[in-house]
């Protein structure tokens, strides 16, 4: 069985040919055009039948992955592709293929790739957080997808973790996003930099407050940097009280993280990972969860839209 995997992105959209195995066999990727919905998906329609006649093959339907809130295939609510707001994907693509299209969030779906072809291979519930400019999450039980009521659940960076919080984009204060996204961890740096010119974070970033990354603290830390410990011990507090509020709903076998705070891989979970053993309720007799980072990388997204085709 082959499928199409499409992976809708802010920036670029990747699509790919995509075997039983997970492989992926041929790909293309376009830009996306962020005012112009229409246009954008006539371009992933034409990609998409270029591929199927290129590789000379039968495919049994296409899986996208879409960032924002979804409403039987209408993107409801999103953060970057505004104008894409009541555009239904997923039909849309139907008309201009006449091929079987399947639709999720893209953390739903790059938490199915990873527990069909990756990380989590091994598990059969699941959840991933997307630690990216905001967090994505998804919810993986008995290896399928768990998104709620028309598949407007799985809303993990939504879960609020202090009253007192910030203002988050959702409209409440304190979400886990405002405090252990990506975009939260460098604002955490930059605040810790001001109020410590000495921060080893201010060479790494050639005195430029706009070089600051979701790296930046990490590197700084390894030169015994007090300012960056401190943020990123803040941080791992944070995002593990996030990760132990989905252990004690959905006990996990695995906890995925992907997007740009992953990248530091062990460098991070291992300090997830600490503060978890420490942390749980019921730890003493109870089956360990474990925190890792997610494997498929460049292709996650598209091996995972692809999934919604080929465990059908
Ligand atoms: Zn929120």
């Amino acid at each position: 069985m082959i499928a199409i995997g499409v992976d809708i992105g802010g920036t670029f959209i990747k699509v790919g040919l995509v075997n039983e195995k997970g492989k992926v066999i041929d790909r293309g990727k376009i830009e996306t055009i962020k005012d112009n919905p229409k246009t954008c998906l006539e371009n992933v329609s034409k990609v998409i039948l270029e591929l199927i006649k290129k590789n000379k093959v039968k495919v049994s339907g296409v899986g996208i992955g879409m960032p924002g809130l979804l409403n039987n295939g209408t993107l409801i609510e999103s953060s970057n592709l505004k104008p894409w707001l009541g555009t239904n994907i997923a039909s849309v693509i139907n008309k201009n293929t006449h091929i079987k299209v399947a639709i999720s969030n893209d953390a739903n779906v790059a938490a199915l790739g990873e527990a069909t072809f990756g990380a989590a291979k091994s598990a059969n519930n699941v959840i991933l957080l997307t630690l990216g400019t905001g967090i994505g999450g998804g919810i993986i039980i008995n290896k399928k997808i768990y998104d709620g009521n028309k598949g407007q659940g799985a809303e993990l960076g939504h879960v609020v973790i202090s009253l007192d919080g910030e203002k988050c984009g959702c409209g409440r204060n304190g979400c886990l996003e405002t405090f252990a996204s990506a975009r939260a961890l460098i604002r955490q740096a930059i605040k810790e930099m001001e109020l410590n010119k000495k921060s080893y974070m201010w060479k790494l970033v050639d005195n430029n407050l706009d070089n600051v990354d979701a790296s930046t603290p990490f590197k700084a830390e390894k030169h015994s940097d007090k300012s960056a410990k401190k943020v990123i011990d803040n941080y791992v507090k944070y995002l593990s009280q996030g990760i132990l509020n989905y252990c004690n709903i959905f006990r996990p076998e695995i906890v995925l993280l992907s997007g740009g705070v992953a990248l530091q891989k062990a460098n991070l979970t291992n300090k997830v990972n600490k503060y978890l053993k420490d942390h749980y309720y019921g730890l003493k007799g109870a089956e360990k969860v474990i925190v890792k980072t997610s494997t498929l990388g460049y292709d996650t997204g598209v091996i995972g839209a692809a999934c919604l085709i080929l465990l059908k």
